[in-house]
């Protein structure tokens, strides 16, 4: 029995072998390379319960007959997987990724907030209503590894994922910072606790200014 679990690690773990290689999906080149990827096509399609017909219908085949092709197929749909639930934020963004603030991204784009939610230093990430200013939730980014995950009835929203995909993996650390501090030049707000700046010009209240530069990487 492979869980819903064991599906999503695997996802997680194709991600990560592909990422050095610096393209979006398996090439057959790949299972001759490395072996291994052909148990675990093999493990992703036992445990597989989607809807898609291609998955389907290699199911009812004998897998000691399934071709490359058809193997580096069901490593190409358990990548997706990932994508759909998220993915994570580039390594070498991680360091710089405040967890928390107010980001108002670009072209009237919606305002990010993401609110530190958990002790381990989980955030939870949301939108704000440019009008009422409630911030409606939609995922989360946890610290080790910078992992963001868009939750249950949202993941087929695609502004959301696009929206998250700007901002976590898209966005370099500065250009995030940039739309943090556009969000405290537009509301005189600290754009790290939401607070007033009290300081002409100023995008950190004197607090989050302290704290901020103290952290290492800043
Ligand atoms: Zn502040």
């Amino acid at each position: 029995m492979v869980t819903e679990e064991r599906l999503l690690e695997i996802s997680r773990g194709l991600a990560e072998y592909i990422a050095p290689m610096g393209r979006p999906k398996f090439i057959d080149q790949d299972l001759k390379d490395e072996p291994d990827l052909r148990d675990v096509a093999l493990e992703y399609l036992a445990g597989y319960s989607g809807t898609l017909d291609f998955m389907n219908d290699l199911k009812i085949k004998d897998v000691n007959f399934l071709s490359t092709g058809q193997l580096r197929g069901i490593l190409n749909v358990a990548l997706a997987q990932t994508r759909e639930r998220g993915g994570r934020v580039p390594p070498e963004q991680v360091n710089g990724l405040a967890l928390r603030g107010y980001y108002k991204m670009p072209n009237n784009g919606p305002t990010i907030v993401i609110r530190k939610w958990q002790d381990d230093g989980t955030s939870v990430v949301g939108y704000e209503d440019p009008i009422t200013q409630r911030v409606e939730a939609f995922g989360s980014v946890h610290p080790g590894g910078a992992e963001f995950l868009i939750w249950g009835k949202y993941r087929s929203n695609e502004a959301i994922k696009l929206i998250a995909d700007d901002f976590f993996t898209q966005a370099d650390t500065l250009t995030r910072e940039g739309w943090g501090k556009e969000y405290a030049k537009l509301t005189g707000k600290c754009w790290i606790c939401g607070t007033e700046t009290h300081v002409e010009g100023g995008s950190m209240c004197e607090r989050c200014a302290e704290a901020r530069y103290a952290e290492p990487g800043f």
